[in-house]
């Protein structure tokens, strides 16, 4: 918390600030994955959420700008006081301690905690997800690039309405009417074989989980398209997974109460789940530049 490590209970701000008054702070997420063989964790694409981070600050023209060098220093420095030895997730949110109004834009604080978490226990059997009637913010209002904390509340209506109609989760529409993404995760189907997903045009953030699946696509010669998807396209879905930090690599088994395929996870979804998995835990030496160990002397 703003440069010291501090516990849990002690990391406060106060309720005047801009970010707690008007959500002017944005964020990362990211995990650290534990290799038991190794006793090692990698955190995963460290680089991409940095420069990410870096982006959202200078795009929310905060006053004060915490470089990737710096948060990932004090990211490490957490893990290893906390001397983790599973996986975690970890939040980083950079957010203005000052008082304001909604234009204040410092001075700056950075907090960033990291506790042992899995994911959303949806990997194996998949989940449901509804088309929303809530609308994706489009990028003229509040670019969803930008993972500013704000945003979070159109993707948290959609999620709400989707749980209390019985789904796990949303698939939101652009102003175009197009699919943009989750509320927290991004969408991807395969079509006649080919993996099609929402171009960053799309009102989406730029996920690095997005960019690491369509990598991992290619890598096993599955043809992928960046292309406006129709919301009738979803019923010609043979398979369907939402991708991100939180939700991995998460099958969608059925959308709107209509089955994907047959209804069952798909075999390319349960491939491209064994590949991520070896390749971010470390199993895979594979992408080397994606892993940036915790622990050092390992
Ligand atoms: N879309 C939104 C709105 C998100 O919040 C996230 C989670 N960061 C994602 C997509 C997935 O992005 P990433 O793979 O970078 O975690």
């Amino acid at each position: 918390m703003n440069d010291e490590i501090v516990p849990w209970e002690d990391a406060r701000v106060h309720v005047s600030t801009a970010a707690f008054k008007f959500g002017t702070a944005v964020f990362e997420g990211l995990r650290g994955y534990w290799n038991e063989q190794h006793q090692q964790m990698y955190l995963f694409r460290m680089d991409a959420h940095m420069k990410r981070l870096e982006f959202s600050q200078k795009f929310m023209r905060f006053e004060k700008i915490y470089d990737a060098g710096y948060v990932t220093e004090k990211t490490i420095e957490l893990l290893r006081a906390n001397e983790f030895k599973a996986t975690v997730h970890s939040m980083t949110t950079v957010f203005v301690d000052g008082f304001g109004g909604p234009t204040v834009s410092g001075p700056v604080g950075l907090a960033i905690t990291a506790a042992a978490r899995g994911g959303p226990g949806l990997l194996d059997k998949g989940c449901t997800a509804q088309v929303s009637s809530w609308q994706r913010v489009p990028d003229n209002a509040m670019p969803m690039r930008v993972k500013c904390n704000a945003n979070y509340q159109n993707g948290r209506l959609a999620g709400l309405q989707a749980q209390a109609d019985g789904y796990n989760t949303a698939i939101m529409l652009n102003a175009r009417g197009k699919i943009s993404e989750g509320p927290g995760m991004c969408f991807f189907m395969l079509r006649d074989g080919i993996a099609c997903t929402p171009h960053i045009s799309s009102d989406i953030l730029e996920s690095i989980t997005r960019a690491t699946v369509l990598e991992l696509l290619h890598e096993a010669g599955i043809e992928t398209q960046e292309r406006d998807i129709d919301r009738s396209e979803l019923a010609a879905a043979d398979e369907a997974f939402f991708c991100g930090t939180a939700w991995e690599i998460t099958p969608i088994v059925a959308i709107d109460r209509l089955p994907v395929g047959d209804g069952e996870v798909g075999a390319t979804v349960r491939r491209l789940q064994e590949r991520f998995f070896s390749v971010v835990r470390g199993e895979s030496s594979d992408y080397p530049e994606w892993r940036t160990p915790v622990y050092s002397g390992k």
